[in-house]
Protein backbone atom coordinates (compact mmCIF):
# COMPACT_ATOMS: atom_id res chain seq x y z
CA UNK A 1 0.00 0.00 0.00
CA UNK A 2 1.29 3.35 -0.80
CA UNK A 3 -0.28 5.22 1.66
CA UNK A 4 2.81 7.67 1.81
CA UNK A 5 1.59 9.96 5.47
CA UNK A 6 4.24 12.82 4.50
CA UNK A 7 4.49 14.05 8.45
CA UNK A 8 5.58 12.26 11.61
CA UNK A 9 2.94 10.39 11.97
CA UNK A 10 2.92 6.02 12.16
CA UNK A 11 2.30 4.31 8.15
CA UNK A 12 -0.53 3.05 9.17
CA UNK A 13 -2.25 5.31 11.49
CA UNK A 14 -4.72 3.40 14.61
CA UNK A 15 -8.02 4.57 15.19
CA UNK A 16 -7.54 5.87 18.45
CA UNK A 17 -11.51 7.24 18.47
CA UNK A 18 -12.41 3.60 18.05
CA UNK A 19 -10.34 2.70 21.40
CA UNK A 20 -12.42 5.72 23.18
CA UNK A 21 -15.19 4.59 22.09
CA UNK A 22 -14.76 0.99 23.29
CA UNK A 23 -13.19 2.25 26.94
CA UNK A 24 -16.50 4.17 27.56
CA UNK A 25 -18.81 1.76 26.48
CA UNK A 26 -17.00 -0.77 28.81
CA UNK A 27 -16.93 1.77 31.62
CA UNK A 28 -20.91 2.26 31.06
CA UNK A 29 -19.88 6.12 30.44
CA UNK A 30 -23.29 6.19 28.74
CA UNK A 31 -24.99 3.99 30.41
CA UNK A 32 -28.84 4.86 31.07
CA UNK A 33 -29.02 8.19 29.09
CA UNK A 34 -33.10 9.31 28.52
CA UNK A 35 -33.76 10.20 24.91
CA UNK A 36 -36.53 11.94 24.20
CA UNK A 37 -36.83 10.48 20.67
CA UNK A 38 -36.02 14.31 19.19
CA UNK A 39 -33.34 17.20 20.14
CA UNK A 40 -34.21 19.00 23.67
CA UNK A 41 -33.93 20.21 26.42
CA UNK A 42 -32.77 18.46 29.58
CA UNK A 43 -36.39 18.91 30.44
CA UNK A 44 -37.56 17.28 27.20
CA UNK A 45 -35.24 13.90 27.63
CA UNK A 46 -36.04 13.37 31.53
CA UNK A 47 -39.40 12.56 30.04
CA UNK A 48 -38.05 10.32 27.44
CA UNK A 49 -36.88 6.74 27.52
CA UNK A 50 -33.29 4.84 28.06
CA UNK A 51 -31.85 5.55 24.86
CA UNK A 52 -31.57 2.85 22.29
CA UNK A 53 -28.42 4.24 20.57
CA UNK A 54 -25.45 3.01 22.94
CA UNK A 55 -23.42 6.17 22.16
CA UNK A 56 -24.78 9.27 19.09
CA UNK A 57 -21.89 10.62 17.13
CA UNK A 58 -22.40 13.42 14.08
CA UNK A 59 -21.55 14.64 11.06
CA UNK A 60 -22.00 18.40 11.23
CA UNK A 61 -21.12 20.17 7.69
CA UNK A 62 -22.08 23.88 6.79
CA UNK A 63 -23.67 24.15 4.31
CA UNK A 64 -22.02 26.48 2.85
CA UNK A 65 -20.32 24.45 -0.09
CA UNK A 66 -19.62 20.95 -1.57
CA UNK A 67 -18.43 18.17 0.23
CA UNK A 68 -14.86 17.24 -0.51
CA UNK A 69 -12.49 14.15 -0.01
CA UNK A 70 -11.79 15.30 3.81
CA UNK A 71 -15.01 15.16 4.26
CA UNK A 72 -15.55 11.49 3.46
CA UNK A 73 -13.18 10.66 6.21
CA UNK A 74 -15.23 12.94 8.91
CA UNK A 75 -18.27 11.12 7.63
CA UNK A 76 -16.95 7.52 7.32
CA UNK A 77 -15.34 7.97 10.93
CA UNK A 78 -18.48 9.35 12.23
CA UNK A 79 -20.94 7.17 10.98
CA UNK A 80 -18.76 4.06 10.36
CA UNK A 81 -17.97 4.18 14.62
CA UNK A 82 -21.30 4.69 15.49
CA UNK A 83 -22.29 1.91 12.77
CA UNK A 84 -20.07 -0.79 14.67
CA UNK A 85 -20.78 -0.25 18.10
CA UNK A 86 -24.47 0.02 18.28
CA UNK A 87 -25.16 3.48 18.01
CA UNK A 88 -26.73 6.30 15.77
CA UNK A 89 -24.74 9.11 13.70
CA UNK A 90 -27.18 12.17 12.81
CA UNK A 91 -26.65 14.13 10.08
CA UNK A 92 -26.63 17.77 11.28
CA UNK A 93 -26.41 20.90 9.03
CA UNK A 94 -24.50 23.64 11.07
CA UNK A 95 -26.60 26.14 9.70
CA UNK A 96 -26.09 29.26 12.14
CA UNK A 97 -23.73 31.45 10.03
CA UNK A 98 -26.47 33.28 7.66
CA UNK A 99 -24.61 34.56 5.17
CA UNK A 100 -22.98 31.93 3.48
CA UNK A 101 -25.28 29.00 3.28
CA UNK A 102 -27.99 27.96 0.53
CA UNK A 103 -30.31 25.34 0.24
CA UNK A 104 -28.47 24.00 -2.89
CA UNK A 105 -25.68 22.95 -0.68
CA UNK A 106 -27.90 21.21 1.66
CA UNK A 107 -29.16 19.20 -0.77
CA UNK A 108 -26.13 18.15 -2.72
CA UNK A 109 -24.71 17.06 0.83
CA UNK A 110 -27.62 15.13 1.93
CA UNK A 111 -27.35 13.09 -1.63
CA UNK A 112 -23.41 12.81 -1.35
CA UNK A 113 -23.73 10.93 2.20
CA UNK A 114 -26.18 8.79 0.96
CA UNK A 115 -23.92 8.31 -2.04
CA UNK A 116 -21.44 7.33 0.33
CA UNK A 117 -23.68 4.51 1.61
CA UNK A 118 -24.73 6.10 5.04
CA UNK A 119 -27.71 7.12 6.18
CA UNK A 120 -29.53 8.34 9.05
CA UNK A 121 -32.43 6.47 9.76
CA UNK A 122 -32.57 4.54 12.99
CA UNK A 123 -34.96 3.06 15.71
CA UNK A 124 -37.79 4.11 13.68
CA UNK A 125 -36.43 7.88 13.16
CA UNK A 126 -34.89 10.35 11.08
CA UNK A 127 -31.48 11.69 12.47
CA UNK A 128 -31.25 14.45 10.01
CA UNK A 129 -30.88 17.99 11.89
CA UNK A 130 -30.77 21.81 11.73
CA UNK A 131 -28.37 23.28 13.96
CA UNK A 132 -30.88 26.18 13.25
CA UNK A 133 -34.19 24.81 14.96
CA UNK A 134 -31.98 25.21 18.01
CA UNK A 135 -32.00 29.18 18.23
CA UNK A 136 -34.36 29.33 20.81
CA UNK A 137 -32.88 27.12 23.09
CA UNK A 138 -29.50 29.08 22.43
CA UNK A 139 -30.95 32.58 23.50
CA UNK A 140 -32.70 31.20 26.43
CA UNK A 141 -29.07 29.64 27.55
CA UNK A 142 -27.53 32.91 27.05
CA UNK A 143 -29.74 34.62 28.79
CA UNK A 144 -29.43 32.01 31.49
CA UNK A 145 -25.60 32.83 31.51
CA UNK A 146 -26.32 36.43 31.76
CA UNK A 147 -28.59 36.44 34.94
CA UNK A 148 -26.04 34.39 36.46
CA UNK A 149 -23.66 36.77 36.11
CA UNK A 150 -21.69 34.44 32.99
CA UNK A 151 -21.98 36.69 30.15
CA UNK A 152 -22.17 40.74 29.50
CA UNK A 153 -22.49 42.67 26.48
CA UNK A 154 -19.73 44.42 25.09
CA UNK A 155 -19.80 47.43 22.91
CA UNK A 156 -16.10 48.30 22.29
CA UNK A 157 -15.10 48.43 18.98
CA UNK A 158 -13.96 45.07 16.87
CA UNK A 159 -10.17 46.94 17.61
CA UNK A 160 -10.64 47.94 20.68
CA UNK A 161 -11.58 44.18 21.59
CA UNK A 162 -8.62 42.62 19.59
CA UNK A 163 -6.10 44.96 21.63
CA UNK A 164 -7.27 44.22 24.91
CA UNK A 165 -7.49 40.46 24.36
CA UNK A 166 -3.80 40.14 24.43
CA UNK A 167 -1.89 37.78 23.08
CA UNK A 168 -0.10 35.00 24.12
CA UNK A 169 2.82 36.63 26.07
CA UNK A 170 0.51 39.05 27.20
CA UNK A 171 -2.67 38.57 29.40
CA UNK A 172 -6.17 40.56 28.22
CA UNK A 173 -7.44 43.73 29.81
CA UNK A 174 -11.04 43.85 31.16
CA UNK A 175 -13.17 45.55 29.06
CA UNK A 176 -15.38 49.16 30.79
CA UNK A 177 -18.29 46.55 30.03
CA UNK A 178 -17.34 43.74 31.85
CA UNK A 179 -18.83 45.29 34.96
CA UNK A 180 -22.44 45.65 34.02
CA UNK A 181 -25.07 43.73 36.30
CA UNK A 182 -26.87 41.31 35.28
CA UNK A 183 -30.36 43.21 34.96
CA UNK A 184 -28.21 45.65 32.62
CA UNK A 185 -26.85 42.91 30.84
CA UNK A 186 -30.25 41.39 30.29
CA UNK A 187 -31.87 44.36 29.35
CA UNK A 188 -29.07 45.12 26.58
CA UNK A 189 -29.14 41.66 25.10
CA UNK A 190 -32.63 42.01 24.50
CA UNK A 191 -32.18 45.01 22.71
CA UNK A 192 -29.52 43.64 21.02
CA UNK A 193 -32.43 40.87 20.06
CA UNK A 194 -35.20 43.28 19.18
CA UNK A 195 -33.66 45.01 16.27
CA UNK A 196 -32.77 48.44 18.82
CA UNK A 197 -28.70 48.02 17.58
CA UNK A 198 -26.66 48.46 14.29
CA UNK A 199 -25.07 45.55 12.78
CA UNK A 200 -21.15 44.84 14.79
CA UNK A 201 -22.39 47.86 17.43
CA UNK A 202 -22.20 45.09 20.30
CA UNK A 203 -21.36 41.36 21.40
CA UNK A 204 -22.45 39.41 23.94
CA UNK A 205 -19.21 38.09 25.19
CA UNK A 206 -18.90 34.92 27.90
CA UNK A 207 -17.32 36.06 31.02
CA UNK A 208 -14.43 33.49 31.74
CA UNK A 209 -11.43 34.88 32.39
CA UNK A 210 -9.02 37.89 30.41
CA UNK A 211 -5.93 35.98 31.68
CA UNK A 212 -6.34 33.01 30.59
CA UNK A 213 -3.00 31.34 29.03
CA UNK A 214 -6.33 29.74 26.28
CA UNK A 215 -6.60 33.00 24.70
CA UNK A 216 -9.98 31.17 23.62
CA UNK A 217 -11.38 31.69 27.14
CA UNK A 218 -10.39 35.44 27.62
CA UNK A 219 -14.02 36.29 27.34
CA UNK A 220 -15.08 34.48 23.85
CA UNK A 221 -18.26 36.07 21.98
CA UNK A 222 -20.92 33.83 21.63
CA UNK A 223 -23.60 36.18 19.72
CA UNK A 224 -23.39 38.54 17.05
CA UNK A 225 -25.69 41.44 15.40
CA UNK A 226 -26.29 40.46 12.18
CA UNK A 227 -29.19 41.40 10.07
CA UNK A 228 -29.44 38.21 7.44
CA UNK A 229 -31.37 36.44 5.82
CA UNK A 230 -31.75 32.75 7.06
CA UNK A 231 -32.41 29.86 4.94
CA UNK A 232 -34.70 28.26 7.50
CA UNK A 233 -35.44 30.90 10.05
CA UNK A 234 -35.82 33.69 7.52
CA UNK A 235 -36.02 36.90 9.27
CA UNK A 236 -36.66 36.19 12.38
CA UNK A 237 -33.64 37.04 14.18
CA UNK A 238 -31.15 39.75 13.96
CA UNK A 239 -29.07 37.98 16.49
CA UNK A 240 -26.68 35.06 15.62
CA UNK A 241 -24.57 32.58 17.88
CA UNK A 242 -21.21 32.47 17.21
CA UNK A 243 -19.94 28.77 15.92
CA UNK A 244 -17.93 28.07 19.17
CA UNK A 245 -21.00 28.66 21.45
CA UNK A 246 -23.49 27.14 19.29
CA UNK A 247 -21.66 23.74 18.65
CA UNK A 248 -21.54 22.47 22.32
CA UNK A 249 -25.14 22.90 22.79
CA UNK A 250 -26.24 21.51 18.98
CA UNK A 251 -24.38 18.40 20.63
CA UNK A 252 -25.80 18.16 23.82
CA UNK A 253 -29.30 18.93 22.98
CA UNK A 254 -28.99 16.07 20.21
CA UNK A 255 -27.65 13.60 23.24
CA UNK A 256 -24.38 13.58 20.99
CA UNK A 257 -21.86 11.59 23.23
CA UNK A 258 -18.38 11.61 21.24
CA UNK A 259 -18.02 14.78 19.38
CA UNK A 260 -15.43 13.99 17.02
CA UNK A 261 -14.06 17.24 15.12
CA UNK A 262 -10.63 17.74 13.63
CA UNK A 263 -7.45 19.23 15.34
CA UNK A 264 -8.16 23.00 15.06
CA UNK A 265 -10.93 22.45 17.32
CA UNK A 266 -8.48 21.63 20.17
CA UNK A 267 -8.11 25.20 22.01
CA UNK A 268 -11.62 25.35 21.77
CA UNK A 269 -12.15 22.04 23.59
CA UNK A 270 -12.16 23.90 27.22
CA UNK A 271 -14.60 26.77 26.51
CA UNK A 272 -16.95 23.50 24.96
CA UNK A 273 -16.73 22.28 28.65
CA UNK A 274 -17.18 25.46 30.43
CA UNK A 275 -20.19 26.55 28.58
CA UNK A 276 -21.86 22.65 28.48
CA UNK A 277 -20.95 22.64 32.50
CA UNK A 278 -22.66 26.08 33.08
CA UNK A 279 -25.97 25.05 31.15
CA UNK A 280 -26.02 21.50 33.02
CA UNK A 281 -25.73 23.84 36.50
CA UNK A 282 -28.95 26.02 35.27
CA UNK A 283 -30.28 22.51 35.15
CA UNK A 284 -30.85 23.16 30.82
CA UNK A 285 -28.60 20.52 29.78
CA UNK A 286 -27.87 16.97 31.76
CA UNK A 287 -25.11 14.73 32.34
CA UNK A 288 -23.49 13.00 31.01
CA UNK A 289 -22.48 15.62 28.86
CA UNK A 290 -20.79 15.08 25.11
CA UNK A 291 -16.99 14.92 24.96
CA UNK A 292 -15.13 16.40 21.95
CA UNK A 293 -12.12 14.57 20.78
CA UNK A 294 -9.98 15.70 17.97
CA UNK A 295 -8.50 14.02 15.33
CA UNK A 296 -6.37 14.97 12.37
CA UNK A 297 -7.54 16.44 8.86
CA UNK A 298 -7.24 13.79 5.97
CA UNK A 299 -4.96 15.90 3.39
CA UNK A 300 -4.64 14.21 -0.19
CA UNK A 301 -1.97 14.81 -2.38
CA UNK A 302 -2.39 17.09 -5.34
CA UNK A 303 -5.63 18.08 -3.94
CA UNK A 304 -7.24 21.02 -2.13
CA UNK A 305 -9.66 20.08 0.46
CA UNK A 306 -10.91 23.55 1.63
CA UNK A 307 -14.01 24.48 0.65
CA UNK A 308 -13.41 28.23 0.67
CA UNK A 309 -10.42 27.63 -2.59
CA UNK A 310 -12.34 24.97 -4.23
CA UNK A 311 -15.43 28.02 -4.63
CA UNK A 312 -12.50 30.15 -5.63
CA UNK A 313 -11.37 27.27 -8.30
CA UNK A 314 -15.36 27.38 -9.47
CA UNK A 315 -15.87 30.97 -9.41
CA UNK A 316 -13.08 31.55 -11.51
CA UNK A 317 -13.66 28.73 -14.00
CA UNK A 318 -10.51 27.40 -13.36
CA UNK A 319 -12.93 24.29 -13.18
CA UNK A 320 -16.91 23.22 -15.14
CA UNK A 321 -18.31 23.22 -11.91
CA UNK A 322 -18.26 21.44 -8.13
CA UNK A 323 -18.37 18.18 -9.90
CA UNK A 324 -16.19 18.98 -12.57
CA UNK A 325 -14.45 15.40 -12.42
CA UNK A 326 -11.14 16.80 -11.24
CA UNK A 327 -12.52 18.59 -8.39
CA UNK A 328 -11.72 16.29 -4.94
CA UNK A 329 -15.27 16.71 -4.19
CA UNK A 330 -17.57 14.64 -3.84
CA UNK A 331 -19.58 15.19 -6.86
CA UNK A 332 -16.82 15.57 -8.74
CA UNK A 333 -15.27 12.16 -8.06
CA UNK A 334 -18.76 10.74 -8.41
CA UNK A 335 -18.50 11.96 -11.80
CA UNK A 336 -14.95 11.01 -12.57
CA UNK A 337 -15.99 7.58 -11.62
CA UNK A 338 -14.99 6.81 -8.04
CA UNK A 339 -16.87 4.54 -6.86
CA UNK A 340 -18.36 4.79 -2.87
CA UNK A 341 -16.43 2.14 -1.94
CA UNK A 342 -13.07 2.53 -3.08
CA UNK A 343 -13.66 6.18 -0.95
CA UNK A 344 -14.68 4.30 1.94
CA UNK A 345 -12.07 2.31 1.85
CA UNK A 346 -9.21 4.92 1.72
CA UNK A 347 -10.92 6.58 4.75
CA UNK A 348 -10.66 2.83 6.42
CA UNK A 349 -6.70 2.65 5.62
CA UNK A 350 -6.18 5.96 6.67
CA UNK A 351 -6.94 5.34 9.98
CA UNK A 352 -8.05 8.13 12.33
CA UNK A 353 -4.99 10.06 13.72
CA UNK A 354 -3.56 12.82 15.92
CA UNK A 355 -1.90 14.51 13.67
CA UNK A 356 -2.96 16.60 10.39
CA UNK A 357 -1.71 13.84 7.77
CA UNK A 358 -1.22 13.95 3.75
CA UNK A 359 -2.29 10.45 2.15
CA UNK A 360 -0.53 10.28 -1.06
CA UNK A 361 -3.60 10.76 -3.97
CA UNK A 362 -2.79 6.88 -5.26
CA UNK A 363 -4.31 5.01 -2.28
CA UNK A 364 -7.65 6.11 -3.68
CA UNK A 365 -6.46 4.71 -7.26
CA UNK A 366 -5.15 1.65 -5.51
CA UNK A 367 -8.60 0.98 -3.73
CA UNK A 368 -10.59 2.22 -7.19
CA UNK A 369 -8.70 -0.86 -9.16
CA UNK A 370 -8.85 -3.23 -6.19
CA UNK A 371 -13.16 -2.60 -6.27
CA UNK A 372 -13.60 -2.36 -10.18
CA UNK A 373 -11.50 -5.35 -11.22
CA UNK A 374 -14.01 -7.76 -10.20
CA UNK A 375 -16.50 -6.11 -11.29
CA UNK A 376 -16.22 -3.78 -14.09
CA UNK A 377 -16.86 -5.00 -17.73
CA UNK A 378 -14.10 -5.21 -20.45
CA UNK A 379 -14.37 -3.39 -23.69
CA UNK A 380 -11.82 -2.37 -26.30
CA UNK A 381 -11.54 1.43 -27.16
CA UNK A 382 -9.35 3.17 -29.32
CA UNK A 383 -8.38 6.63 -27.72
CA UNK A 384 -5.78 7.41 -30.67
CA UNK A 385 -6.99 6.46 -33.55
CA UNK A 386 -5.14 5.46 -37.10
CA UNK A 387 -7.13 3.17 -39.64
CA UNK A 388 -5.62 -0.11 -40.58
CA UNK A 389 -6.05 -1.48 -44.16
CA UNK A 390 -6.42 -4.95 -45.09
CA UNK A 391 -5.66 -5.21 -48.60
CA UNK A 392 -6.37 -8.74 -48.94
CA UNK A 393 -9.84 -8.66 -47.17
CA UNK A 394 -11.37 -9.34 -50.51
CA UNK A 395 -9.09 -11.45 -52.26
CA UNK A 396 -9.48 -13.81 -48.99
CA UNK A 397 -13.31 -13.31 -47.99
CA UNK A 398 -15.22 -10.95 -50.47
CA UNK A 399 -15.83 -7.44 -50.24
CA UNK A 400 -18.35 -7.53 -48.07
CA UNK A 401 -17.65 -10.30 -45.53
CA UNK A 402 -17.68 -9.30 -41.89
CA UNK A 403 -16.35 -11.79 -39.65
CA UNK A 404 -17.88 -11.87 -36.03
CA UNK A 405 -15.66 -12.10 -32.75
CA UNK A 406 -16.65 -12.81 -29.83
CA UNK A 407 -15.03 -11.69 -26.03
CA UNK A 408 -15.81 -12.41 -22.40
CA UNK A 409 -17.66 -9.26 -20.89
CA UNK A 410 -15.10 -10.29 -17.93
CA UNK A 411 -12.44 -12.76 -18.05
CA UNK A 412 -13.23 -14.27 -14.67
CA UNK A 413 -16.77 -13.58 -14.56
CA UNK A 414 -18.41 -16.22 -17.37
CA UNK A 415 -22.39 -15.51 -15.79
CA UNK A 416 -21.50 -11.96 -17.32
CA UNK A 417 -21.86 -13.42 -20.90
CA UNK A 418 -20.09 -12.51 -23.98
CA UNK A 419 -19.56 -9.04 -26.03
CA UNK A 420 -19.66 -9.40 -29.76
CA UNK A 421 -18.08 -7.22 -32.92
CA UNK A 422 -16.94 -7.88 -35.89
CA UNK A 423 -14.04 -7.95 -37.73
CA UNK A 424 -14.09 -6.22 -41.42
CA UNK A 425 -11.23 -4.82 -43.95
CA UNK A 426 -10.42 -1.88 -42.32
CA UNK A 427 -9.55 -1.23 -38.34
CA UNK A 428 -9.16 1.60 -35.83
CA UNK A 429 -5.34 0.58 -33.91
CA UNK A 430 -3.68 3.11 -31.56
CA UNK A 431 -1.77 5.09 -33.56
CA UNK A 432 1.78 4.30 -31.10
CA UNK A 433 0.89 1.05 -32.18
CA UNK A 434 2.56 1.24 -35.46
CA UNK A 435 6.50 2.26 -36.13
CA UNK A 436 7.84 2.72 -39.03
CA UNK A 437 11.46 1.72 -37.86
CA UNK A 438 10.83 -0.54 -34.97
CA UNK A 439 12.68 0.58 -31.36
CA UNK A 440 14.21 -2.19 -29.76
CA UNK A 441 11.91 -4.20 -27.99
CA UNK A 442 8.59 -3.38 -29.56
CA UNK A 443 6.69 -6.33 -30.73
CA UNK A 444 3.50 -4.06 -32.37
CA UNK A 445 2.68 -3.24 -35.75
CA UNK A 446 5.81 -1.79 -38.21
CA UNK A 447 6.49 -3.77 -41.96
CA UNK A 448 7.24 -7.13 -41.85
CA UNK A 449 5.88 -8.10 -38.76
CA UNK A 450 3.04 -10.04 -37.86
CA UNK A 451 0.73 -8.96 -34.67
CA UNK A 452 -2.36 -10.48 -33.70
CA UNK A 453 -6.06 -7.93 -33.43
CA UNK A 454 -7.36 -8.98 -30.13
CA UNK A 455 -10.23 -11.96 -30.40
CA UNK A 456 -9.57 -11.73 -34.01
CA UNK A 457 -6.99 -12.62 -36.36
CA UNK A 458 -3.07 -12.07 -37.13
CA UNK A 459 -2.47 -9.40 -39.82
CA UNK A 460 1.17 -8.81 -41.33
CA UNK A 461 2.32 -5.62 -41.77
CA UNK A 462 3.02 -4.15 -45.16
CA UNK A 463 3.24 -0.45 -45.07
CA UNK A 464 2.27 2.85 -44.21
CA UNK A 465 0.01 5.45 -46.20
CA UNK A 466 1.31 9.05 -45.43
CA UNK A 467 0.15 13.12 -45.95
CA UNK A 468 2.06 15.66 -47.96
CA UNK A 469 3.70 16.45 -44.44
CA UNK A 470 4.90 12.80 -44.02
CA UNK A 471 2.68 12.68 -40.97
CA UNK A 472 0.99 8.42 -41.37
CA UNK A 473 -2.61 8.71 -42.20
CA UNK A 474 -2.98 4.78 -42.62
CA UNK A 475 -0.88 1.63 -41.81
CA UNK A 476 -1.33 -1.65 -44.64
CA UNK A 477 -1.71 -5.15 -43.54
CA UNK A 478 -2.55 -8.49 -44.94
CA UNK A 479 -5.06 -10.59 -43.08
CA UNK A 480 -3.28 -13.93 -42.31
CA UNK A 481 -6.16 -16.70 -43.16
CA UNK A 482 -7.27 -18.99 -40.54
CA UNK A 483 -5.93 -17.59 -37.65
CA UNK A 484 -9.41 -16.83 -35.69
CA UNK A 485 -9.12 -16.49 -31.86
CA UNK A 486 -10.67 -19.87 -30.44
CA UNK A 487 -10.18 -21.49 -33.57
CA UNK A 488 -7.65 -24.57 -34.44
CA UNK A 489 -5.88 -22.48 -36.35
CA UNK A 490 -5.07 -19.80 -33.98
CA UNK A 491 -1.86 -20.92 -33.01
CA UNK A 492 -0.79 -22.08 -35.70
CA UNK A 493 1.32 -18.50 -36.71
CA UNK A 494 2.91 -16.85 -33.86
CA UNK A 495 2.89 -13.67 -32.98
CA UNK A 496 4.95 -11.40 -30.51
CA UNK A 497 2.40 -8.42 -30.49
CA UNK A 498 -1.36 -8.38 -29.26
CA UNK A 499 -3.18 -4.87 -29.87
CA UNK A 500 -6.73 -3.93 -29.32
CA UNK A 501 -8.84 -2.79 -32.20
CA UNK A 502 -12.11 -1.31 -33.82
CA UNK A 503 -13.27 -2.16 -36.80
CA UNK A 504 -14.50 1.02 -38.62
CA UNK A 505 -17.47 -0.28 -39.90
CA UNK A 506 -18.76 -1.09 -36.09
CA UNK A 507 -16.72 1.05 -33.74
CA UNK A 508 -18.96 4.29 -32.36
CA UNK A 509 -17.24 7.77 -31.96
CA UNK A 510 -17.11 9.00 -28.95
CA UNK A 511 -15.57 11.48 -26.71
CA UNK A 512 -12.99 10.55 -24.35
CA UNK A 513 -12.65 13.07 -21.50
CA UNK A 514 -8.72 11.99 -20.18
CA UNK A 515 -7.42 13.57 -16.86
CA UNK A 516 -4.91 14.56 -15.22
CA UNK A 517 -4.17 15.43 -11.74
CA UNK A 518 -5.03 19.62 -10.82
CA UNK A 519 -2.18 20.38 -9.37
CA UNK A 520 1.29 19.64 -10.47
CA UNK A 521 2.84 20.07 -6.83
CA UNK A 522 2.01 17.51 -3.93
CA UNK A 523 1.01 20.47 -1.53
CA UNK A 524 -0.68 22.83 -4.10
CA UNK A 525 -0.02 25.11 -1.28
CA UNK A 526 3.44 24.41 0.38
CA UNK A 527 5.34 27.18 1.37
CA UNK A 528 2.87 29.56 1.47
CA UNK A 529 2.50 29.22 -2.78
CA UNK A 530 -0.38 30.65 -4.23
CA UNK A 531 -2.46 27.51 -5.04
CA UNK A 532 -2.86 29.10 -9.13
CA UNK A 533 0.57 29.02 -9.49
CA UNK A 534 0.58 24.82 -8.98
CA UNK A 535 -2.19 23.97 -11.18
CA UNK A 536 -1.44 21.69 -13.89
CA UNK A 537 -2.27 23.26 -17.27
CA UNK A 538 -2.74 19.76 -18.77
CA UNK A 539 -5.47 18.61 -16.58
CA UNK A 540 -7.87 17.85 -18.98
CA UNK A 541 -7.59 16.20 -22.41
CA UNK A 542 -10.26 15.81 -24.51
CA UNK A 543 -9.52 13.49 -27.56
CA UNK A 544 -12.14 12.03 -30.23
CA UNK A 545 -12.06 7.99 -30.12
CA UNK A 546 -13.57 5.02 -30.63
CA UNK A 547 -15.70 2.66 -28.41
CA UNK A 548 -17.47 -0.93 -28.63
CA UNK A 549 -20.67 -0.77 -29.24
CA UNK A 550 -21.38 -2.02 -25.57
CA UNK A 551 -20.21 0.91 -24.62
CA UNK A 552 -22.13 3.15 -26.03
CA UNK A 553 -25.42 1.46 -24.83
CA UNK A 554 -24.08 1.87 -21.25
CA UNK A 555 -26.49 4.25 -19.09
CA UNK A 556 -24.78 7.17 -17.42
CA UNK A 557 -22.46 6.32 -14.34
CA UNK A 558 -21.46 2.87 -15.60
CA UNK A 559 -18.20 1.21 -15.41
CA UNK A 560 -15.53 -0.35 -17.56
CA UNK A 561 -11.99 -1.86 -17.78
CA UNK A 562 -10.92 -0.82 -21.18
CA UNK A 563 -8.53 -3.51 -22.49
CA UNK A 564 -4.67 -1.89 -22.10
CA UNK A 565 -6.18 1.45 -20.99
CA UNK A 566 -7.25 1.85 -18.06
CA UNK A 567 -10.94 2.52 -16.09
CA UNK A 568 -13.55 4.60 -17.75
CA UNK A 569 -16.89 5.49 -17.15
CA UNK A 570 -19.99 7.08 -19.12
CA UNK A 571 -20.38 10.76 -17.95
CA UNK A 572 -23.37 10.89 -15.66
CA UNK A 573 -24.35 14.65 -16.85
CA UNK A 574 -23.09 14.40 -21.08
CA UNK A 575 -23.28 10.76 -21.97
CA UNK A 576 -25.99 9.29 -24.29
CA UNK A 577 -26.04 6.59 -26.76
CA UNK A 578 -25.67 8.98 -29.55
CA UNK A 579 -23.29 10.36 -28.73
CA UNK A 580 -20.72 8.51 -25.94
CA UNK A 581 -18.88 10.98 -23.56
CA UNK A 582 -16.79 8.81 -21.19
CA UNK A 583 -14.03 9.82 -18.30
CA UNK A 584 -11.05 8.17 -17.76
CA UNK A 585 -11.38 7.39 -13.80
CA UNK A 586 -7.48 6.19 -13.89
CA UNK A 587 -5.15 3.94 -15.40
CA UNK A 588 -4.83 0.04 -15.14
CA UNK A 589 -1.30 0.56 -12.71
CA UNK A 590 0.24 3.63 -11.53
CA UNK A 591 1.47 5.87 -14.05
CA UNK A 592 1.74 9.54 -12.13
CA UNK A 593 5.47 9.22 -11.68
CA UNK A 594 5.76 9.89 -15.92
P1 LIG B 1 -13.60 23.49 4.95
O1 LIG B 1 -12.36 24.04 5.54
O2 LIG B 1 -13.40 22.73 3.70
O3 LIG B 1 -14.73 24.49 4.87
P2 LIG B 1 -14.76 22.66 7.32
O4 LIG B 1 -14.08 21.89 8.36
O5 LIG B 1 -14.96 24.11 7.55
O6 LIG B 1 -14.06 22.39 5.98
P3 LIG B 1 -17.38 21.75 7.79
O7 LIG B 1 -18.57 21.80 6.92
O8 LIG B 1 -17.39 22.56 9.01
O9 LIG B 1 -16.15 22.09 6.89
O10 LIG B 1 -16.97 20.24 8.10
C1 LIG B 1 -17.81 19.22 8.55
C2 LIG B 1 -16.96 18.23 9.25
O11 LIG B 1 -15.99 17.67 8.37
C3 LIG B 1 -16.21 18.84 10.41
O12 LIG B 1 -16.37 18.02 11.54
C4 LIG B 1 -14.79 18.88 9.93
O13 LIG B 1 -13.91 18.77 11.01
C5 LIG B 1 -14.72 17.68 8.99
N1 LIG B 1 -13.67 17.85 7.98
C6 LIG B 1 -13.54 18.84 7.10
N2 LIG B 1 -12.42 18.70 6.37
C7 LIG B 1 -11.81 17.58 6.80
C8 LIG B 1 -10.60 16.88 6.46
N3 LIG B 1 -9.79 17.35 5.50
N4 LIG B 1 -10.30 15.74 7.11
C9 LIG B 1 -11.12 15.27 8.05
N5 LIG B 1 -12.26 15.87 8.43
C10 LIG B 1 -12.61 17.01 7.83
MG1 LIG C 1 -15.99 25.56 7.92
Amino acid sequence: MATAPKEDTPAKPSNFLRAIIERDLEAGTYAGRLWAGSPGDAAHHAAGQPDPARLRTRFPPEPNGYLHIGHAKSICLNFGLARDHGGVCHLRFDDTNPEKEEQEFVDAIIEMVQWLGFDWQAHGSSHLYYASNYFDFMYRAAESLIERGLAYVDEQSAEQMRANRGDFNTPGTDSPFRGRTPAENLARFREMRDGLHADGAMVLRAKIDMASPNINLRDPAIYRIKRAHHHNTGDRWCIYPMYTYAHPIEDALECITHSFCTLEFEDQRPFYDWLLERLAEAGLLAHPLPKQYEFGRLNLTYVMTSKRKLKALVDEAVVGGWDDPRMPTLAGLRRRGYTPESVRRMAEETGASKHNIWVDYSVLDVALRDHLEGVAPRAMAVLDPLPLKLSNWAEVFGAGHRESCQAPAHPHRPELGLRRFELGPEVWIERDDFAETPPKGFFRLFPGNKVRLKYGMVVECTGSEKDAEGRITAVLARVVPDTKSGTPGADAVKVKGTITWLSVHDAVAAELRLFDRLFVEEQPEAGGRDFHDSLNPASLRVVSGYVEASVAAAAPDDKFQFERHGYFVADRKDHTAGRPVINRITGLKESWAK
